[in-house]
């Protein structure tokens, strides 16, 4: 099963997430199946994360979109826990800071993208600042509106200079949300997890669909695409994801430098 061409939103075309399936497990006949397949991609990619740190001359950029409860968190602790914390940096987007709403909106994301041998994964992101600022007005719309086009600037900016970026929408539907909701509210263990604005942000769901197709259909470019991922299944998302970052490490071909020296004039004593 070829993942990326399943799940990748084809350029030029609008997003209608209604047509994407949330509960999707195609080509995988069960969760021990897809466990097996993504600790073996979990594996291949250490490999190349390791070449990519040494090789020190591209970046990896993962943005990791999804509505509340979607499984970002769970996503990084099952699929990017096992990188090297070395290379590997994960940044999670929280509500702006005074500082950085002082600053254009992309300032925060720019200073900590990847740099060269890194990869980066970024729990939420600069699709913030089209999503719930737009959903709730934070922002004129003249404002917001005029971002789609600079965040493909952006990102095509960071690839030109050696970053290769891939965007994976984690798509659970409605509910999915629901029930995942509920489990914060009845185990003591996710407590924290849950307040009243996610129940607030869930009356807004169809807003929040609405500015995620517009998002996912302008920011979807040949320098940075997007995935859907179906994400109601944790395993499957799990094998999902770690197949489109492996396959997109291996396509990147990070090379392990030549010896800096002739290794015959070397002596250790
Ligand atoms: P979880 O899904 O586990 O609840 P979380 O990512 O929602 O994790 P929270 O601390 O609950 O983490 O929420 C962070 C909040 O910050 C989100 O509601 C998000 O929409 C908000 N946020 C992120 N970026 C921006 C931004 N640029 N402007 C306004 N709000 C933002
Ligand atoms: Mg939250």
């Amino acid at each position: 099963m070829d993942f990326l061409k399943r799940y990748r939103l084809p350029l030029k075309r609008k997003c209608r997430l209604e047509e994407w399936d949330a509960n999707d497990s195609a080509g995988v006949k069960n969760r021990e199946q897809a466990e097996r397949q993504t600790a073996k991609n979990i594996a291949a990619m250490r490999a190349l994360e390791y070449r990519l740190y040494a090789e020190n001359r591209q970046a990896l950029l993962i943005v990791l979109q999804g509505m509340d409860a979607a499984g970002k968190d769970g996503a990084i602790r099952h699929v990017m826990a096992a990188l090297n914390p070395q290379s590997c940096k994960v940044t999670s987007f929280k509500q702006p800071s005074a500082l950085e709403l002082s600053h254009d909106f992309l300032w925060r994301i720019h200073r900590v993208a990847p740099a060269t041998g890194e990869i980066g994964i970024f729990n939420r992101s600069h699709y913030e600042d089209v999503l719930v600022v737009r959903v709730h007005d934070l922002v004129p719309r003249g404002v917001w509106s005029r971002r789609y086009d600079q965040i493909n600037r952006f990102e095509q900016h960071l690839a030109e200079n050696g970053t290769r970026i891939i965007k994976c929408f984690l798509y659970i539907d409605k509910e999915e949300q629901k029930q995942r909701l509920l489990r914060r509210l009845e185990d003591p263990a996710r407590h924290w997890k849950i307040t009243e604005a996610d129940a607030r942000e869930r009356e807004r769901w169809d807003d929040y669909v609405a500015a995620y197709e517009e998002a996912l259909s302008r920011c979807n470019t040949k320098a940075a695409p997007w995935f859907i991922v179906p994400a109601n299944r944790k395993w499957y998302r799990n094998l999902v994801l770690s197949q489109i970052v492996r396959k997109t490490l291996t396509d990147m071909k990070p090379q392990l430098p030549k010896p800096v020296a002739n290794l015959d004039q070397i002596l250790i004593t």
